[in-house]
């Protein structure tokens, strides 16, 4: 089967060092596959969305020399649209599925309630749902109230076990790790989770390549596929880059935002520097795109959680 990878950046500021690197590597396992990319715009959040920002981002790819396929802002392709927020029907139609297997349920909790009730464990940050809403007897079958609410998915005590290309056998715990989790905010908007997926599945993706930030996150996502009677696509998480202080890059990092680096470096420095630092060659040299595709292998590279930068 050809591989088909993707790259599917939210569009909410200027790429950084990180998000190129992320493209980078799922640019690369795909290239020397042979196979395809497509690039999806992640406008879901419509405060922090911008046009301007995927007008951007697409540029910075370019001169990157990062390719796709399909997608984009002008929609390359026949699995379109591209941009998530024009995607809303089909979201629809994937969540009437999911309200079929009797597992979603409306849930009216603000943000305070669910901040009070969370278990007091979770040392990572997540927040895992006390499933105050959940009706007592599930599958259930509620009617859609009219009161504002989000939509959750139950979540049973399963084991979700995944290979990742680079961090390796993975097993996750459902109701300890994630919880009942979104599928439709309580504004409306499309959850992250579901989005996902369901694109992935609309635009043939077998192959998922981003960061480790979001290893957790797939055994959600493979939930989903299973619920949905699809097969999950191959995952490789990478490792994130991070600032001086050891803490991933945002966007507020201008210093290492594509503004700046452009402004500094070529195509080819970037990318030779981060070819080296993460082992897809042994000598740090410049290096364009099209140059690391027959160098690019996942055994050369170490499954590290983080890359400290110093690095340009
Ligand atoms: N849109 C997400 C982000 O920019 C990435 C989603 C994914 O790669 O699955 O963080």
């Amino acid at each position: 089967m050809s591989v088909v990878g993707r790259f599917a950046p939210s569009p909410t500021g200027r790429m950084h060092l990180g998000n190129v690197f992320a493209a980078m590597m799922s640019w690369l396992s795909a290239r020397s596959a042979g196979g395809r990319w497509v690039l999806r715009i992640e406008d879901l959040d419509p405060q922090r969305s911008k046009p301007e920002y995927a007008r951007q981002l697409e540029d910075d790819l370019h001169w990157l020399g990062l390719d796709w396929d399909e997608g984009g802002m002008e929609g390359l392709g026949e699995n379109g649209p591209y941009l998530q927020s024009q995607r809303g029907d089909v979201y629809s139609r994937a969540l009437d599925r999911l309200k079929e297997t009797g597992l979603t349920y409306p849930c009216f909790c603000t943000r305070a309630d669910i901040m009070a009730t969370q278990a007091p464990h979770q040392s990572d940050g997540r927040i895992i749902y006390a499933g105050t809403c959940r009706p007592k007897n599930m599958p259930c079958h509620t009617e859609e109230p009219e009161r504002k609410h989000a939509t959750r998915i139950c979540v049973p005590d399963i084991d979700i076990d995944f290979n990742d290309r680079l961090y390796g056998q993975q097993r996750v715990n459902l109701s300890k790790h994630c919880g009942d989790f979104v599928v439709r905010r309580g504004d409306g908007a499309w959850a992250y989770q579901l989005a996902v997926v369901v694109d992935d599945i609309a635009m043939g993706v077998n192959e998922v390549v981003r960061g480790c930030d979001l290893l957790l996150s797939s055994a959600q996502q493979i939930y989903l596929y299973n619920l949905l009677g699809k097969t999950a696509p191959a995952y490789a998480h990478v490792p994130l880059i991070c600032n001086s202080s050891a803490l991933r890059l945002s966007k507020r990092d201008k210093d290492l935002d594509m503004g700046c680096l452009r402004a500094k470096y070529t195509p080819e420095q970037i990318l030779g520097r981060l070819a080296h630092i993460v082992g897809i060659i042994d000598k740090e040299e410049p290096a364009g795109a099209k140059d690391l595709i027959g160098q690019f292998a996942w055994s050369k590279i170490e499954p590290r959680e983080k890359i400290i930068t110093d690095i340009i």
